[in-house]
């Protein structure tokens, strides 16, 4: 047997807090599910927590962050971007992981769980494609039985990301039923782990569903806060001022927060506001959603008067998930963060912008948030702040649908 080595440069930081009975954050999170998936969510609790305290998987997982995401990623400072804004703007790089965003960080520490378990097949669900993507990857680098749930819809629309899972040896099964987007793949996904989760795991894609998913994510993805954390203050010789991420379901803002939640920064989650906030038409679970339960967890979703959940509009597909992570609920709740949003319009100028002046073309997720401090800096930024926002993914897979708007806008 050979000595067990050292992560190659990756250090995990100590684990974070455990919420607290049954998965809660405040008055959010749970476990609302069929009876028949208790025992699965049970052994999966148990299973990670005794994982995160093994110096062995923490070694493990250590390693495969940087041998095979490419782990860590820098923090650019954005010199020309900075002085267009007159604030003092640092990048934390996810963009640059293999695959190209943050989800690998998750997948990775889900796959190592699930060989740990015993399992060989996973199940997994996605809307633009992201996320099936990383799965399949992951599962491809382990030897895993992929299988993955996408709406008949989306299918249809995102064509190269069901070629990329196919190629990665995954099954892609079209869900046809409701909408056929992704929140039917979801209820899809969650009926086939309860036929079959004696052997199968569900890799969920964000900070969401039942406990222990919404805690074990942030766990997998707090490397982002933590390396930030230390990058800035080698930086800025302390803390940034405003700590800003974009939020789908919120993974990548949850990482980035739990390196910064005991330190002075403001935490910023921006959230997409789609045509308007007032049309209707966005993706503001935070600010526009109502306390309920759905996929597994008590949080907030965006819904009807009968209770009925809304479609998501955003011009990012990671973005229109109709709801939030409990703990970014809670942390609404407690005032620690602050949810604001920017429309499609201010993301496809931040787009640009980080384009132009800094040669880091982004994702479109994140370009909400660039787009947001656009709009306020100079006014809810002051003049001079520090900010550390975190560049979730990189915008190659956007560039044509970006093209097309921009066409579009020039046309009119
Ligand atoms: C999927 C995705 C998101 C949204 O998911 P979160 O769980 O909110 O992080 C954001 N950015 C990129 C690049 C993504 O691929």
């Amino acid at each position: 047997m050979s000595a067990p080595r050292r992560g190659d440069g990756v250090t995990l930081g100590p684990p974070g807090p455990e919420p607290t009975d049954l998965g809660r954050f405040g008055e959010f999170g749970g476990r609302f599910v069929p009876e028949t998936l208790v025992p699965a969510l049970e052994e999966l609790e148990l299973e990670f927590r005794r994982a995160w305290t093994s110096p062995e998987f923490r070694e493990e997982y250590a390693q495969l962050l940087a041998q095979y995401a490419g782990r860590p990623t820098p923090v650019t400072e954005c010199h020309r971007l900075s002085e267009h804004l007159g604030v003092r703007v640092l990048l934390k790089r996810e963009d640059l992981t293999h695959t190209g965003s943050h989800k690998i960080n998750n997948v990775l520490g889900q796959a190592l769980l699930t060989q740990r378990m015993g399992k060989r097949r996973v199940i997994a669900e996605t809307g633009a494609g992201q996320h099936g993507v990383a799965t399949a990857t992951a599962c491809a680098l382990f030897g895993l039985d992929c299988i993955v749930f996408m709406g008949a819809v989306d299918v249809e629309r995102q064509a190269l990301n069901v070629f990329r899972m196919q190629l990665l040896g995954a099954e892609v099964i079209p869900v046809t039923s409701g909408s056929a987007t992704l929140k039917d793949a979801i209820n899809d996904a969650l009926r086939d782990w309860v036929a079959s989760v004696q052997s199968t795991h569900y890799c969920i894609g964000s900070v969401v569903g039942p406990h222990p998913f919404p805690w074990m994510v942030r766990e997998f993805q707090r490397i982002v806060g933590d390396e930030a954390r230390e990058q800035t203050r080698s930086i800025l010789g302390g803390d940034p001022d405003f700590v800003v991420a974009c939020v789908g379901g919120g993974s990548n803002a949850m990482g980035t927060f739990a390196g910064f939640t005991d330190t002075d920064a403001q935490l910023i989650g921006v959230e997409a506001g789609g045509l308007g906030i007032e049309t209707g038409h966005h993706g503001a679970s935070v600010s526009r959603g109502v306390p309920g339960a759905l996929h597994g967890a008590r949080s907030l979703y965006l819904q009807n008067e009968d209770g009925q959940i809304l479609e998501a509009h955003s011009i990012s597909a990671g973005l229109d998930y109709p709801g939030v992570g409990p703990e970014h609920a809670a942390l609404a709740a407690s005032g620690r963060a602050e949810y604001p949003s920017a429309t499609d319009v201010e993301a496809l100028a931040g787009f640009q912008l980080l384009s132009k002046l800094e040669g880091i073309v982004p994702a479109l997720e994140p370009a909400h948030a660039v787009g947001w401090l656009m709009r306020e800096a100079g006014n809810r930024v002051p003049k001079d702040s520090t900010v550390m926002l975190t560049m979730s993914g990189r915008g190659d897979k956007d560039a044509m649908q970006v093209s097309e708007m921009l066409a579009e806008q020039a046309g009119r």
